[in-house]
């Protein structure tokens, strides 16, 4: 099963088009995509056997983040081991855990503005909770997840690499830093939920392809390792981690420009498709990109 999020109503997708919950329920759920996370089973059962005759043809650039206002927002760094060596860092024991703040949160399709730094791409398979979950074992997690989406975690380099300690959240949420979409598509819906291709593209070159069985910590191990610390609610995110082809780590390295066109996709969910736009010089950006690649050599340099 899969739902969206259309013009903020929440919807059933099917391949012909949009069901509106609300109505079709007759009002049963109401149209806020974020609410039906609190009522998911009751909801999923309801969707089994909703009627989808009455499907309606719909743009992807009418879509918002499937789940719009979370609770809570975690993120998850160097959780493929490709992308840990990239940055020069070891493959962590523990999950590394940071917040991305909700403001930052938008579509799947859409301009976004770069602001002055250095912003790069970070395509990320999203988990979004579908019950509460506390000190759930591995082995139930997937019981917990309402479903899977795409993310960018889109990271101003310059800021996330100022000072001794990382500013991860801060440089992680500027407005626009968070699309998630275009659908919610439900665990049972892929053959192994743990083995999905994910990739983006810059303006038509592969920048990052991997699958999603190499995350050092699977969707489920980080609910379990999670929800032993605190609660996850339903319609909470997590970003589960980026693979390998970061632009902050190509030689020399390669950050957003404006009218460069982001396109990443996972297998069994679609595909988001973002354009950049800035204010910024030419000559400020190029100056940002220098400073922040020396603070990641200066950081890979402590270690
Ligand atoms: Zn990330």
């Amino acid at each position: 099963m899969r739902i969206g999020n259309l013009s903020d109503r929440l919807v059933l997708v099917t391949d012909q088009g949009a069901i509106d919950v609300e109505k079709s329920s007759a009002g049963r759920f109401g149209a806020d995509p974020q609410a039906v996370y609190e009522r998911w089973p009751e909801f999923r059962e309801w969707a089994a056997t909703a009627r989808t005759d009455d499907a309606a043809p719909f743009g992807l650039d009418e879509l918002g983040p499937p789940a719009p206002r979370p609770a809570q927002v975690f993120a998850v760094g160097a959780n493929y081991r490709s992308h840990a060596d990239e940055g020069g860092l070891a493959t962590p024991e523990w999950p590394m855990v940071f917040a991305k703040y909700v403001s930052s949160f938008t579509g799947p399709v859409g301009e976004i503005e770069l602001p002055t730094g250095a912003v790069d791409w970070e395509v990320e398979l999203v988990a979004v909770i579908g019950r509460l979950a506390r000190s759930v074992p591995a082995q139930q997690a997937w019981n917990h997840v309402a479903g899977l989406t795409i993310g960018q975690d889109l990271s101003e380099r310059d800021l996330q690499l100022r000072g001794d300690f990382p500013q991860m959240s801060l440089g992680k949420s500027l407005p626009g830093f968070s699309p998630t979409g275009p659908f919610l598509v439900t665990p049972d819906s892929f053959g192994n939920p743990d083995d999905l291709a994910i990739s983006c593209t810059l303006d038509g070159e592969t920048v990052q392809a991997a699958r999603t069985r190499d995350l050092t910590f699977s969707v489920p191990q980080l609910v379990a390792e999670l929800s032993a610390w605190l609660p996850l609610l339903p319609g909470d995110v997590v970003f589960t981690g980026t693979p390998a082809g970061v632009g902050l780590a190509r030689k020399p390295p390669r950050f957003l420009r404006p009218g460069d066109e982001l396109v990443s996709e996972i297998e069994g969910i679609g595909s988001m498709r973002h354009t950049f736009r800035s204010d910024a010089t030419d000559e400020s950006r190029a100056r940002d990109a220098d400073r922040a690649a020396r603070r990641l050599q200066r950081l890979a340099h402590h270690r």
